[in-house]
């Protein structure tokens, strides 16, 4: 069995941090954490030896919400607000992409999130026009080394909706096709994803909800991001998004909600009786003027918080070390209240609910804090808050293989990938009108 030795670090355990301490990585687990120096023993069964000298080690981060085929729509939100940036541009590009063009994105996309530390990412996959355009993610995730959760969306009704049959019998074959034996966690797996409430049936959402149940999987679903939705659904149904999600059974541990920027009278309360997790999408909510979601007061209930960095159409890179500041930054500006997110909670909205532990899967990353923007360090919590970038994670390791070395990537030749995202860019700008 490979062994991974992380030794003189700051570490993050369960009990808070230990300094100086170290990670050893047996196979795909972590064996043992402890506080000083490993023994020589130790040292000796580990055939990579990484030092974390004046650097954090911490689990690997997820985040929990991105569009990885708008790694080739950078820069093009152009100050249009949500619904117009969708229809001029978001969807021309999307139904221009091939499978090809969809490969390449997802290849960068995790290329990048895997250099900037989250080792987990959630792809809420919208370029569903053939199995080759969907696979084509899971295999980019094999090849990179991440670990990735597929949410497969899809609409019912208005524009390009599918038939019920359709995406009900594409979800099966995903979960067939891809999902993992439930055995520690699997690189690859696969979840609904309803786009938004007021594009999807009742129905079709409490049948597709249904089916991801039984292969134990979640349903992912962007819901009241903008005020402008929200009164669409007052306006159809009588009750606001997240009221009308629970009228029709379609609220709990399962569900996740995504940007939650406009919740109405008593919603909070509900996604925290039912036990719904919210990913939060600061950046990009800023950068579309979507608005502020209200994380203090959802964090005083007790929900689930996570970070998404969102797609990098709207972002518009995937550095979690960047969303996570935005995160702690405007939860303070939007209660005025300094004491709205502090630097330790924000960083457990990046962890999800990671820790390192014995016997964990060994996804862990090292972030180098000898550098001009975090030295001299007095709060490690605040170091990686509010002064660390993506460009400092110097190691990543999922599932014991070494994916990140000394800030390189180990699994793709990044320079050839930006060099054919680059074309495959300018050709997708063209076919879809754009260029
Ligand atoms: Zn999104």
């Amino acid at each position: 069995v490979a062994g991974i030795l992380i030794g003189d670090g700051a570490v993050l355990t369960l009990d808070g941090w230990i300094e100086p301490g170290y990670v050893f990585i047996a196979g795909e687990t972590i064996r043992e954490i402890h506080s000083g120096t490993p023994s020589p023993n130790l040292a000796q069964q580990a055939d990579t030896l990484i030092s974390a000298r004046h650097a954090a080690v911490l689990p690997g981060l997820t985040n929990a919400h991105t569009h990885l085929s708008q790694t080739l729509m950078r820069g093009l939100a152009a100050g249009k607000p949500l619904l117009r940036w969708l229809k001029e541009l978001i969807w021309p590009l999307q139904s221009a992409m091939t499978a090809d063009d969809v490969r390449l994105a997802a290849l960068l996309g995790l290329a990048e999130n895997l250099r900037c530390g989250a080792t987990q990412v959630v792809e809420h996959h919208k370029i569903t026009a053939t199995a080759a355009h969907t696979d084509a993610v899971c295999e980019a995730a094999q090849i990179a080394g991440a670990r990735l959760t597929l949410a497969r969306a899809w609409a019912d009704r208005g524009a390009n909706a599918e038939p019920p049959q359709s995406i009900l019998a594409d979800l099966e074959r995903l979960f067939e096709q891809w999902q993992q034996p439930a055995a520690g966690l699997p690189q690859i797996g696969i979840a609904n994803g309803p786009l938004v409430p007021w594009r999807c049936s009742a129905e079709t959402l409490r049948d597709t909800r249904a089916l991801a149940r039984r292969w134990g999987a979640a349903t992912h679903i962007h819901v009241s991001e903008t005020r402008e939705e929200v009164q669409l659904s007052i306006d159809e149904t009588g009750l606001p998004p997240i009221r009308w999600l629970d009228s029709i059974g379609v609220l709990g541990p399962d569900v996740q909600i995504v940007h939650a920027v406009w919740p109405g009278e008593g919603e909070i309360d509900l996604l925290a009786e039912r036990a719904a997790p919210v990913v939060h999408c600061p950046v990009s909510n800023a950068v579309l003027a979507s608005g502020i979601a209200p994380v203090g007061a959802m964090r005083r209930q007790g929900i689930d918080l996570r970070l998404g960095t969102d797609g990098p159409a709207s972002n518009d890179n995937q550095d979690l070390f960047g969303t996570l500041k935005s995160a702690l930054g405007l939860a303070r500006l939007a209660a005025a209240d300094p004491t709205a997110l502090s630097p330790s909670e924000a960083l457990a909205m990046a962890l999800a609910g990671r820790t390192l532990s014995p016997g964990a899967p060994a996804d862990v990353i090292v972030v180098d804090l000898n550098t001009s923007r975090a030295a001299p360090v007095h709060d490690l919590d605040s170091a990686l808050a509010l002064c660390a970038s993506g460009s400092d994670v110097t190691t990543a390791i999922v599932g014991g293989r070494l994916v990140v070395r000394d800030g390189r990537l180990q699994t793709l030749d990044e320079d050839a990938l930006l060099d054919e995202c680059r074309a495959a860019a300018n050709s997708l700008r063209r076919r879809a009108g754009l260029a």
